[in-house]
């Protein structure tokens, strides 16, 4: 009985009258959910559900996959493409063709203008992998600029960078199993209830089960901290600090593995010299954790039979988020926690299919881990290709993050930004809209015609979005899964896939090269460019068919294997992708270079996502369910720092930088330290208005959460009518 009452009704679940069920990967985060959309008699997309025996989610969903299914009839999309002469004429309504022949002519006008590398190319981590390995296609071997990038650089390139220098290779070693395995647990960074919640629900029901310490390190007290055994509220942007005092505390009493390290590392002198000078107690002065704090968790860490690390943005965006990887890396190299079934270095990644783009996209190279640096490589995909490896350029090109920057330099004079919306998701956007404002050529390819970008562009591609599209997206622990079309596009939209086919038609060598008009004939050919001894990157014993019915499978994955399972782990023989075969442990002092709070402005700024909202909100900011938790851009503040300049909770107040300033309603809340602010990043005209975004110099990623600010009274009326204009975003 409930209260006292004794007609308690049942829960009755609505009859949505759905007739088929339509097999799908959901398309936000990295979690990689199995999912099925149901279709009412009509053909309409009603409701999701979790495929229940799908290994990944197990039959559940969070609140963003619940409301998948609305997005195929979400306001904003578009229809045709739209093309205007200046970004300030209104846009004029255009048929397919006459957009891509325009595109193309204007690519090869500013090309021939200022040469091949000034025409740029930002993608995404939305799109399915064969339209990512389609895109490299038209980019390295059509059209030909060196400048082309993914805006995954924002969010998971210090976690590539991190791995490449360490092991060798990209590639996340580990797999949601390890928590079911694991003896200890250190999550960097990680807030996965928000940001991750079907792992968060893997880790938890594991650590229910087998009762291993979760160890966070946050400096905020987040929705993880909350259910930690030990939290460390670090000083922000010292973690490489605290990892070299870990490392300090273990190999100075001995609890390393030393045979581990003997057989499969190398490097270990300079490293065991470099910590050496980062014991506990100086340590503690600089990252803010006492010393018998750092001695207890080394201990636990090492002590323990598998430890892993996971780590998401708290690492890796940051001034020195590669050498932060790294130096987990490092740690789990010493205690011997690579490869076996509990102990691992984990990159939880973000978008659903940033490891598609990694994988296939040739971004930062050629498809399947291959590299422009490496003339035999640049040879083997010209051949499959067809074309002159000459046309290929002999080292990588600039960064997402260097792009803009090219702009303001008139190095770069057009742009094709693909699934991406700078505007909101760059640091020191104020800068952003001057570079936009530069180009001589700007197209937007998006799902969404009212996406902030759009502003600025001369073209707008209309495309289709998620499943109304067929391909595969690979998760966190490099499971490939398969996205079935559960609807078809809307309107005139068009998929990336046929928009990248049809473009290459309009190059020289596209004429050479073989586009297949299938994302089943597209993944046959990069299951067999994945072929080769010794490739962790291998799926050549993938098809479409085998996915869906695995409901997913983890690479490496080779042909002539039986059954439907991949491998769990990476690095499980000690052999790694390096010259030696080897893994690198490299010593990393520790580097200051952040902006800091002072007497002007005196807080941190921090910032992340809520579990309602995705990226920029393009998709979940027009979902009426999940917009209505958060429909306002706020802002955590400590309370007795708020009582100390006289603000109240649901004030709004002005937060000022050295590059802008932003309007943001006031949230009081002991969950955040007395020195630091922290707002969601999702709201257009909002954190990155103030954000500065130093970069890091080996994975170019910005520091979006290590900056100085000050917070400001404002008028309430005018601020709320400022609110209201920008919610029209
Ligand atoms: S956890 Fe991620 S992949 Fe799973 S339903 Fe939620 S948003 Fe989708």
């Amino acid at each position: 009985m409930l209260f006292g009452r004794k007609d308690r009704k049942p829960i009755k679940i609505a009859d949505k009258g759905v007739v088929d069920w339509k097999y799908t990967t959901c398309g936000y985060c990295s979690t990689g959910c199995s999912i099925q959309v149901g279709l009412n008699a009509e053909g309409k997309a009603v409701t999701s559900r979790g495929t229940p025996n799908a290994d990944v989610n197990r039959g559940k969903i969070c609140i963003k996959g619940i409301f998948e299914h609305e997005i195929f009839d979400a306001e904003g999309r578009g229809d045709l493409p739209q093309v205007r002469d200046k970004f300030y004429d209104d846009y004029k309504t255009t048929d397919w063709d006459t957009a891509l022949d325009t595109m193309a002519d204007k690519i090869k006008e500013v090309q021939d203008k200022h040469g091949r590398d000034s025409f740029a190319i930002v993608s995404t981590g939305q799109l399915l992998t064969e339209e990512f390995y389609t895109l490299g296609k038209l980019v390295r071997g059509c059209i030909g600029t060196n400048n082309y990038d993914g805006n995954t650089t924002l969010c998971m390139a210090s976690a590539v960078s991190g791995y490449k220098r360490s092991f060798g290779s990209d590639g996340p070693p580990g797999c949601y199993d390890d928590f079911e395995n694991t003896d200890c647990l250190i999550a960097w960074g990680s807030n996965l209830p928000e940001q991750h919640p079907i792992i968060y629900w893997r880790m938890k029901e594991a650590q229910e089960k087998r009762k291993f310490p979760l160890i966070v390190v946050d400096p905020r007290v987040t929705m993880l901290a909350q259910f930690a055994d030990i939290h460390l509220p670090i000083s922000p942007g010292t973690d490489v600090v605290l990892l070299n005092a870990l490392m300090h505390v273990i190999l100075d009493e001995g609890l390393e593995d030393r045979d581990y390290i003997n057989a499969h590392t190398q490097g270990i002198e300079a490293l065991e010299e470099e910590v050496k000078s980062w014991d506990p107690v100086s340590a503690s002065k600089v990252c803010g954790i006492d010393e018998d704090t750092i001695r207890n968790v080394a201990r636990l860490y090492a002590k323990a039979g598998a430890a892993m690390s996971i780590w998401t943005m708290g690492i890796n965006q940051s001034t020195h988020g590669s050498d932060g990887v790294v130096n987990i890396n490092n740690m789990n190299l010493i205690t011997g926690n690579i490869g076996k079934p509990g102990g691992t270095s984990l990159s939880i990644t973000g978008q659903c299919n940033a490891m598609g783009t990694r994988e296939w996209s040739s971004c930062s190279g050629l498809p399947g881990y291959r590299y422009l640096e490496k003339p035999e490589d640049r040879e083997f995909i010209a051949d499959y290709w067809g074309i002159d490896s000459d046309f290929f350029p002999e080292k990588r090109g600039l960064a997402e993050t260097d792009i803009f920057p090219a702009i303001e330099t008139g190095q770069i004079k057009g742009l094709w930004l693909v699934a991406t919306n700078p505007m909101t998701s760059m640091p020191n956007t104020p800068r952003i809209r001057k570079a936009l404002e530069k180009l001589d050529f700007l197209v937007v390819q998006d799902a969404y015609a009212d996406v902030e970008t759009t502003q600025y562009a001369h073209m707008f591609l209309p495309a289709a979005v998620w499943a109304e599209k067929e391909g595969c997206f690979t998760n966190t622990e490099r499971r490939v899964n398969l996205v079935r079309p559960v609807m078809p596009p809307k309107g005139n939209n068009k998929a990336d896939f046929w928009i990248f086919k049809e473009l290459a038609k309009r190059f020289p060598n596209g004429e050479k090269i073989h586009f297949p008009d299938t994302a089943a004939e597209a993944f046959e050919e990069m299951a067999e460019l994945s072929k080769g001894d010794g490739r962790t990157l291998n799926i050549s014993g993938m098809t479409h068919e085998k996915l869906e019915e695995a409901r997913g499978i983890q690479w490496p994955f080779k042909e002539g294997v039986d059954g439907l399972k991949g491998e769990p782990r990476l690095y499980t023989d000690g052999v790694f992708q390096t010259a030696s075969g080897k893994a690198n442990l490299i010593a990393l002092p520790f580097v200051d270079n952040n902006e800091r709070p002072d007497e002007d402005y005196p807080y941190w700024l921090n910032s992340g996502r809520v579990v309602e909202h995705f990226h920029t909100r393009t998709k979940t900011g027009k979902i009426g369910n999940l917009n209505k938790y958060s429909p306002t851009p706020y802002m955590e503040m400590n309370p007795d720092a708020a009582r100390e300049q006289g603000i109240e909770h649901m004030s709004y107040v002005r937060l000022v930088s050295r590059r802008g300033d932003s309007v943001v309603m006031v949230q009081l809340t002991q969950r955040i330290p007395y020195d630091m602010v922290f707002i969601p990043f999702h709201f257009f005209d909002c954190v990155n208005r103030v954000s500065l975004g130093l970069l890091d110099p080996h994975s170019r990623q910005p520091a979006f959460k290590q900056c100085a600010v000050r917070v400001e009274k404002v008028d309430q009326a005018e601020a709320g009518r400022l609110n209201v204009e920008r919610r029209n975003f």
